[in-house]
């Protein structure tokens, strides 16, 4: 078995273990950012099908050399309204929505005759600065704007919490994201399915707390080479 099929079959097993007998499925998203093709590959390989970008660019020339294999490509990093259309081209799922400009450029970017782009609002849960996110408060607002675009179809929420190894305090911020897609889900948008909390020092308290979906890179890949400078 490769390093990689070995990690991955850990993270599943941990994913399995926190659901504690809880039969829900919860989505594997591979966290593949800086990481080589040939690594993606190899996941891939081991049966591993959704993945996850940061980098438009860095993802575009990823995507180009594995076009053989039938991965669902998920953007996760931050965005600007300028490489939305690229975005909206070359994803199947988008998880950080933090205002109506981008949510209304993908929109509009999403080729017709494709399924809407699968999207999420991200909510600021931890309370940084620096974490990006809609306040808990203005969420409600956002969704009443991007439900009705027709390039995209809302699924639900992503939010990160805190950094740091306190089990207990990840908990409270993966509770208020769970707490505000209960809120979504009573105010009519029945449809909303996903919650995208979870990486790898934290999947644990994010599985207890209701995500649907992880997004894990170092667990899996090992640690990320740092970023070239642009
Ligand atoms: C990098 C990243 C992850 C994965 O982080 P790991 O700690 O490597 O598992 C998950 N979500 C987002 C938004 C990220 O940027």
């Amino acid at each position: 078995m490769s390093p990689i099929a070995a990690r991955l079959q850990a993270v599943k097993r941990r994913i399995s273990e926190a659901l504690q007998g809880d039969t829900r499925p919860v989505v594997l998203v591979a966290v593949s950012k800086l990481q080589s093709p040939e690594a993606i590959r190899e996941a891939f390989a081991a049966g591993q099908r959704a993945f996850g970008e940061n980098y438009l660019q860095e993802a575009l020339a990823k995507q180009a050399v594995l076009s053989d294999l039938s991965i669902e490509w998920h953007y996760i990093g931050a965005m600007q309204s300028n490489k939305a259309r690229a975005i909206a081209e070359n994803f199947d799922w988008v998880h950080g929505i933090d205002r109506v400009k981008i949510a209304d450029a993908l929109s509009r970017g999403r080729p017709a005759g494709r399924a809407p782009l699968n999207a999420c609002l991200q909510v600021n849960i931890s309370n940084e600065a620096t974490k990006g996110g809609v306040p808990p408060a203005e969420l409600a607002a956002l969704a009443e704007a991007v439900a009705p675009l027709g390039g995209l179809r809302l699924r639900g929420l992503m939010g990160m919490a805190s950094p740091g190894n306190d089990t207990a305090k990840q908990r409270r911020e993966f509770a208020v994201l769970r707490d505000a897609l209960e809120m979504l889900r009573a105010s009519g948008h029945h449809g909303l399915d996903t919650l995208s909390m979870g990486m790898t020092h934290d999947l644990e308290a994010a599985i207890a707390e209701g995500a649907t979906m992880v997004r894990v890179g170092t667990a899996i890949f090992g640690e990320r080479p740092s970023r070239a400078p642009a």
